[in-house]
């Protein structure tokens, strides 16, 4: 029977297709009776030394890269391995319960690790999420999969509780129709990455999810924020036209590709492209950006199981530079944290993570991750138009810090006899800080990009994740807005160019304002810079 759920609009469009619930791995180990506890001890052998594989080779990689201090974790992992009372209870519980391997895995982790947390010893107490790690990793190793255990078979409705970053980006983008969650906000990096892959998606969506739904028809329609499981004949037909209509209109924006962003009193802006991995490109180049304006570099680290190497991000980063042949590309260093999280970091959880430990203050505390993607970056900048941009500045000492290490990178990377080109080097501006001191800090950096989204949250103290929020949330706010036209002034006094980043970058109803304001490049998902340049070139700005 037709069941129609309204959820909030992430990305518009409309998507028509069958459901497929998105389960955390953690939420699948069944108890099942077993006859042969021999077989099921022995399966787990085999995942017990696959987790030892994985281990040793996470050590040797965190080695290389953050040195031995830090490596030392996958070491005290390894031996919570072999730890007798870990592996006795494990043994014990298949034996005397006639149960699978991974009930046992999972019993014995939950009961080690609140055993653990108990203990008065800090360090102790710390390995109470070690060992819940270690378990973690043993019961995928039993399964045989990845990390992600999500396949997608056909193209489908990812119905989900919420997703992660680190989730979305390993679906298989191909696969996936629309994203609807019963939580998340707008602004997540979810939904970030919803309108980067031209997906339709919902979030804050008022359904009860049950197994049940998988495998149902459904419509997401993210003009209208509606969900409607199981539509009847007459509804299918009337939103199939809407969205034949609307390929139409797609159509239509593709005979402004290779025309300028320039309105009809002759004011020109420069319109470029957010991306996040190498899978975006053919979106940038179908909408014909004339550069990256922002490369979230951190999804190259969100991807993985382990910290890629220098050689692996320049390969990411001379790619992009070679396909986008002499067009900017602005690679944002490394920018975790928050609702950012990569489990090899070993971050520790935080009241406050939009606040806390995250983006350049990372890589200034762990200076052998950040040289690492430094030095990749500019060894790629010899092969087309590369700039660097980071992320969270507070101060200008944060600048100074960041010009010593570029220094020192550029003369390891010298005395090497690599080449590399010429790199602008500019800043996000995203904290009330930065833009209280946009006057000292233009006088530092080659350009400006304002960060809308964590500028919103910071000043108007409203946390961009949370969803009980949406509603005291006006991405208007005339305090942002004179915030926006504050650093403009700052940074064309400097003679500096300026440009937006977030998502307000995307909205038709400023894009006058940005404009009278003399912003000079906005960088959006490529499926905004059609429709942006439509708008701009209807524009009058000085009459
Ligand atoms: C922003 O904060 O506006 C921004 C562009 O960066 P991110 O959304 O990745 O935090
Ligand atoms: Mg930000």
């Amino acid at each position: 029977m037709m069941k129609s759920y309204e959820g909030k609009s992430a990305y518009n469009g409309i998507a028509i297709g069958n459901i497929k619930l998105y389960k955390k791995d953690n939420q699948i180990v069944n108890r099942k009776h077993i006859d042969d506890v021999k077989k099921e001890q022995e399966r787990f052998e085999e995942a017990k030394a696959e987790a030892v594989k994985q281990l040793q080779s996470l050590y040797e990689k965190a080695l290389k890269e953050v040195g031995a201090a830090s490596a030392a974790i996958f070491d005290v992992q390894q031996m919570m391995l072999e730890d007798v009372d870990y592996l006795a209870s494990i043994y014990n519980i298949i034996e005397t319960q006639k149960v699978n391997a991974e009930y046992a895995v999972a019993v014995t982790g939950d009961n080690f690790s609140s055993m653990f947390a108990t203990l008065e010893d800090d360090y102790m107490k710390e390995r109470a999420a070690d060992v819940k790690d270690v378990s973690e990793r043993l019961l995928s190793a039993i399964g045989k999969k990845s990390s992600s255990n999500f396949d997608l078979t056909e193209p489908s409705i990812i119905l989900a509780e919420d997703l992660a970053p680190s989730e979305t980006v390993q679906l298989d983008k191909e696969k996936v129709l629309a994203f609807v969650t019963v939580r998340g906000s707008t602004n997540s990096h979810t939904a970030i990455l919803a309108r980067m892959m031209s997906i339709p998606a919902l979030v804050n969506t008022k359904i009860d999810l049950e197994d049940g739904l998988t495998g149902k028809i459904a419509i997401v329609n993210g003009n209208t924020g509606e969900f409607i499981v199981e539509p009847d004949e007459q509804l299918l037909a009337e939103v199939k036209k809407v969205q034949e209509e609307e390929q139409e209109k797609r159509y239509l924006l593709q005979t402004l590709k290779g025309k300028d962003n320039i309105t009809l009193d002759g004011q020109k802006i420069n319109l470029y492209a957010n991306i996040g991995s190498l899978s975006d490109l053919a979106s940038v180049l179908q909408n014909d950006a004339g550069g990256i304006g922002l490369f979230r570099s951190e999804f190259l680290y969100l991807e993985r199981d382990t910290y890629p190497t220098e050689e692996e991000q320049f390969q990411v980063y001379k790619q992009v530079a070679e396909t986008m042949a002499g067009k900017k590309i602005i690679i944002r260093t490394l920018d975790i944290g928050a609702d950012k999280q990569v489990d090899y970091f070993e971050l520790e959880k935080e009241e406050n993570p939009a606040m806390g430990y995250r983006a350049i203050r990372i890589c200034l505390d762990r200076i052998e991750v950040f040289k690492t993607q430094l030095k990749a970056i500019f060894r790629a900048s010899a092969f087309g138009n590369i700039a660097i941009m980071y992320p969270m500045i507070i101060s200008v000492e944060e600048i100074y810090k960041i010009k010593e290490v570029v220094a020192e990178v550029k003369a390891e990377l010298s005395k090497n006899n690599v080449t590399i080109g010429k790199v602008e080097q500019g800043i996000m501006i995203e904290t009330p800080a930065a833009v209280m001191i946009s006057d000292l800090l233009a006088k530092e950096v080659d350009f400006f990009s304002i960060g809308t989204n964590d500028l919103s949250q910071y000043t108007l103290a409203i946390d961009r994740m949370n969803q009980k929020l949406e509603n005291f949330f006006n991405p208007h706010h005339e305090a942002v807005l004179r915030m926006i036209r504050m650093v403009v002034e700052n940074g064309h006094k400097e003679g500096i160019w300026i440009g937006i980043c977030g998502e307000l970058g995307a909205d038709l109803s400023l894009t006058k304002t940005f404009l009278e304001m003399g912003i000079d490049e906005l960088s959006v998902a490529p499926p905004y810079i059609l429709p942006l340049r439509a708008e701009i070139r209807k524009l009058n700005i000085k009459n």
